[in-house]
């Protein structure tokens, strides 16, 4: 049985004063039946910490760098994560992918240092509009996933997400069917790479423009065992919804 996970990403969103949300979070939410993540930047990772360490919410990094450590300017490394209190790490985001043009395989070598630090890694998978319309969203799926997972992963440092690009942050959500159509792809290619064990415990996650509306929908999607949501996971009224929801899909 794999435990839901609802996953909130914060990206470059958020200060002091945001960690007013995350105690509403906790408040709401003193026994999930899911596992909740919250991945706030980085620069808020201590003092949510303190806020959340004894509460079921665990905390990630958006990043981190393939190193453990050394002269790399203005990175974080996973060790790093660690000790500010995070138990994983988002990689392979799109808007890592784009913005610093980041690779499938940059990603593994960061996967594996994470994975050896002890995090478990939310690993990004998506498409963009001119590849899903060009039929080519199962190459690039299959191509990404590949690359972007290292062998060191298992059913509980790995969970892969899976984020059409043009769903993100646009309103835009892909149909039932083509959630299903990924997610039951990136399932057998799992299966076929780590052997049944392994690629039956990953979890997947749908992300893209989820929200109270369409999460009940989302969540009973075969091959769908949680979202990994930007947008709707920066206020308590807006992701406590998306729990809910998740949790009456357990
Ligand atoms: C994301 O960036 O991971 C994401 C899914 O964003 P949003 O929910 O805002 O579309």
């Amino acid at each position: 049985m794999r435990r839901k996970l609802a996953a909130g990403n914060w990206k470059m969103n958020g200060t002091k004063a945001a960690l007013s949300e995350l105690e509403a979070l906790r408040d709401a939410h003193p026994d999930p039946a899911v596992d909740i993540l919250i991945c706030p930047p980085a620069t808020l990772l201590s003092p949510a910490q303190s806020l959340v360490g004894n509460s079921p919410i665990a905390l990630g990094g958006q990043d981190c760098h393939a190193k453990t450590d050394g002269a790399h300017t203005g990175d974080i490394s996973a060790p790093m994560l660690v000790d500010a209190g995070a138990t994983a790490v988002i990689l392979g985001h799109s808007e890592r992918r784009e913005d610093h043009e980041e690779e499938s395989h940059d990603i593994r070598i960061k996967a594996r240092t994470a994975q050896a630090a002890g995090l478990m890694t939310v690993i990004c998978l998506g498409e963009s509009l001119d590849q899903r319309e060009a039929q080519d969203t199962l190459d690039i799926i299959g191509a990404q996933l590949s690359l972007s997972v290292p062998d060191s992963s298992t059913g509980l440092n790995l969970v892969v997400a899976y984020e059409p690009i043009w769903a993100i942050g646009t309103g835009l959500t892909p149909t039932p069917d083509q959630i299903g159509e990924v997610h039951d792809f990136i399932r057998s290619r799992l299966e076929r790479r780590f052997g049944p064990g392994v690629g039956r415990s990953v979890r997947l996650l749908y992300g893209g423009s989820v929200k109270a509306a369409n999460a009940e929908e989302i969540f009973a999607i075969s091959n769908v065992d949680g979202a990994l949501v930007g947008g709707a996971s920066l206020t308590e009224a807006q992701f406590s919804p998306i729990i809910k929801a998740l949790e009456a899909a357990v």
